[in-house]
């Protein structure tokens, strides 16, 4: 593997890639929560709320690792939904090995503590932990003046939320409206510091749920929305299949980074307004 020294932006106008995922977050709930400010990334942006999964295992370390990695999870290694220090970080080549590698600034605010095992440390310039929603607005919020390549931003309450209430609870959809606050705040954050026009938003989650869980017995547990916005995005509902490997692979696409031979994820060209080179017939890594 030759990783690049410098990299060329591939899609005109990006500078900057900012991922959001929202931990169990259903695409159903989008609307009903309701979210103003997702929707409106949904309104300016290719979207799908209905054609995007995650892997066969939809637990949150697992599918995060394939979401960041374009790997599914026996590349990854990651198989257990729990930190255990011996396992390691996730493997293979992912985004942020790759952005770092290029020398561009990476960042990752989470809410969860376990998802230190996504990236090694060395790849992530700054990696911060944070507990609820407001905790998680406020840091990256503080982070966005020093500006940034790539920058993951995991929000855990709509999960928590979930196994305590119930997917598609009141307790549910009332953390989800919490989240899209949170997601307001960086927005205005972005246009504050002027870096919202060449910021490419990337919104998804690692799985969804029913009942109190989302074991893998219903679709709605791998069913996952997958929002695109920014510059070069076409405004339209996107009719590709589409893996959360696959978020990896537009990350890096539209950043100008190398594709991965062996990534299990491609690039939504479908997004770009690009033809397609290469589609999955069915979900990838299912
Ligand atoms: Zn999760």
């Amino acid at each position: 593997m030759v990783l690049p020294a410098t990299a060329t932006p591939q899609v005109a106008g990006v500078q900057r890639v900012l991922i959001v995922s929202y931990d169990g977050m259903r695409p159903d709930a989008i609307a009903l929560a309701p979210m103003p400010n997702l929707l409106g990334l949904i309104d300016q942006g290719a979207y799908t709320l209905t054609n995007a999964q995650t892997i066969d295992y939809p637990a949150t370390l697992p599918s995060h690792a394939s979401m960041l990695s374009g790997l599914c999870m026996d590349k990854t290694g990651i198989y257990l939904d729990k930190y255990f220090a011996y396992m390691g970080y996730s493997q293979g080549v992912d985004i942020f090995d790759l952005a770092h590698a290029a020398g561009m600034r990476t960042v990752m605010v989470v809410g969860k503590s376990k998802l230190r095992q996504l990236a090694e440390p060395e790849t992530t310039d700054v990696f911060e932990i944070d507990y609820g929603e407001k905790a998680i607005s406020k840091a990256v919020v503080e982070l966005i003046p020093s500006g940034f390549d790539l920058m993951f931003v995991h929000f855990a309450g709509p999960d928590l939320r979930g196994h305590k209430y119930g997917w598609m609870s009141d307790a549910y959809l009332k953390v989800m409206r919490d989240g899209d606050v949170a997601l307001g705040e960086i927005l205005q954050a972005l246009d504050d510091n002027g870096l919202r026009a060449g910021t490419l938003i990337l919104v998804t989650a690692d799985h969804g749920g029913h009942d109190k869980s989302h074991i893998g017995t219903t679709i709605e547990d791998f069913r996952i929305p997958w929002i695109l916005s920014g510059p070069g995005i076409l405004h339209k509902e996107l009719t590709s299949t589409i893996g959360t490997v696959d978020t990896a692979a537009s990350a890096a696409y539209a950043l100008g980074l190398p594709l991965q031979a062996d990534w299990d994820g491609i690039p939504v060209y479908e997004a770009f307004g690009r033809p397609i080179i290469k589609k999955h017939d069915s979900p990838p890594c299912r």
